[in-house]
């Protein structure tokens, strides 16, 4: 009787959250509507491990949708959190914290010379496009199909995650004239990149790239497509922004720029440099950022922006990111795609693994996606019932074809045995 009462707690907490929240969550994705399950309801998480109001157990391969690259709860930004919050949460005024986090992202990153927190990569990401058509005096915005970069209203043309698995173009409410700003180009495509250049002669402000993108599933960059990008923009006096909110310091302390030896002129970040708490944060080149208010004209602000919170958990998380902990999470993703690809080989499974470091996708096809058009060609429905034979299996995937999953250094031997494990008889299902 206690147990039933027990079991049926997540159904009752999705009941008012649907009485509540459009759609019953505070994000869309969370609601499960591409793989037609009931949505997780997430009570805690430990390691590489989450439980649901039910007292459930899965093997997590969300990760919270990337900032949780040491695991859930981690002790040390646990501490770190707990030791900051005693001191009082928003004190509205600069803090230590912050420059002790903002000079170890410089040093991570040497691109960005100066930069700003905000308190969602949704802000950086529109704070660095107003910066750049400040710089420019230009208004266009080149980026890719299917790559996410927050909900800016110009920033949602074509978009992915979110938009892409619920199959909508961008989103109702945004102007015309907003939209109308924004190119939208094929991933991986450098003649779509001249050609944009070439049509639109003195009007482009820059280009918005995920380096790597991980919205529309991962789907790595060509060689030399990012540097054509670094060359067309300098060429046509335009700025490359780099969206790092996923890749900054998931594939090494400086990100996709220092994997692929791009200087970009303005970075966008967020998620593992907060710990898991609400971050964003963009900068670069310091004659850019010079810009923003107030020592320039380009106005940005944020009442939680800087939170004690957020810097400590991100301090504690990076200062525990070694060269050893990217050795071991580029380990577990080669060992994990390995693993996956053998299984759904010896299941007769036609699938195509997109991966880079700790971010991997299953994508059902049969080779792995260049942009996002092909990424779209994926079997929804296969990866639907994948996803919920691995959720009947107590391994929770993200929830959507189009998003990465991501794996932290709590991911150890046992547990990518269990994914493989679990992926295998899935497959076969
Ligand atoms: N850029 C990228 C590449 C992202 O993946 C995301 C979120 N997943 C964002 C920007 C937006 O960040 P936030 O959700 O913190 O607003």
């Amino acid at each position: 009787m206690t147990s039933q009462l027990a079991a049926d707690r997540a159904s009752r907490l999705r009941a008012r959250a649907a009485a509540l929240f459009p759609g019953g969550v505070n994000s869309p994705v969370r609601a499960f509507t591409a793989v037609g399950r009931e949505p997780v309801v997430l009570e805690r998480g430990a390691g590489a491990y989450v439980w649901d109001a039910d007292d459930r157990r899965y093997l997590d391969c969300i990760g919270g949708w990337g900032p949780a690259i040491l695991g859930h709860a981690d002790p040390r930004v646990v501490e770190a959190v707990r030791a900051a919050a005693l001191g009082g949460f928003a004190l509205g005024a600069s803090h230590p914290l912050e420059v002790e986090l903002g000079e170890a992202i410089r040093q991570a990153m040497p691109s960005l010379e100066r930069m700003r927190f905000t308190s969602s990569g949704t802000e950086a990401a529109m704070s660095a496009v107003r910066v750049a058509r400040a710089a420019t005096g230009r208004e266009l915005i080149v980026k890719f199909a299917g790559a996410y970069h927050g909900h800016a209203d110009g920033l949602l043309v074509e978009a992915g995650s979110g938009v892409a698995t619920l199959a909508i173009p961008g989103s109702a409410g945004v102007p015309e004239a907003v939209a109308g700003r924004t190119i939208v180009l094929p991933f991986n495509d450098p003649a779509a990149v001249s050609l944009a250049f070439a049509e639109h002669p003195g009007r482009i402000a820059g280009v918005i790239v995920e380096p790597i993108v991980a919205n529309a599933g991962v789907i790595p960059p060509r060689p030399g497509f990012l540097e054509h990008l670094r060359q067309a923009t300098s060429d046509a006096g335009s700025l490359v922004i780099f969206d790092e909110v996923i890749t900054g310091f998931r594939l090494g302390p400086g990100g996709a720029q220092e994997r692929y030896a791009i200087r970009p002129d303005l970075t966008v970040l967020g998620k593992i440099i907060g710990g898991g708490m609400p971050i964003g944060a963009y900068g670069g080149r310091a004659d850019l950022m010079a810009l923003v208010a107030p020592s320039g004209p380009v106005y940005q602000a944020g009442t939680l922006s800087g939170h004690p919170l957020s810097m400590a958990a991100g301090i504690a998380t990076l200062q525990a990111l070694t060269p050893d902990a990217y050795a071991a999470l580029e380990a577990a993703g080669v060992d994990l795609a390995r693993g996956l690809a053998e299984a759904a080989r010896s299941a007769g499974r036609a699938v195509a693994i997109g991966r880079v470091g700790s971010l991997l996708t299953v994508f059902f096809r049969p080779t792995p996606p260049v942009d996002a058009a092909e990424a779209l060609a994926s079997d929804r429905e296969a990866y639907a019932r994948f996803f919920g034979a691995m959720l009947d299996r107590g391994v929770l995937l993200p929830p959507s074809q189009f998003e990465a999953w991501f794996l932290s250094l709590a991911h150890g031997r046992t547990e990518i045995d269990r994914l493989v494990e679990a992926a295998a008889e899935a497959f076969r299902a």
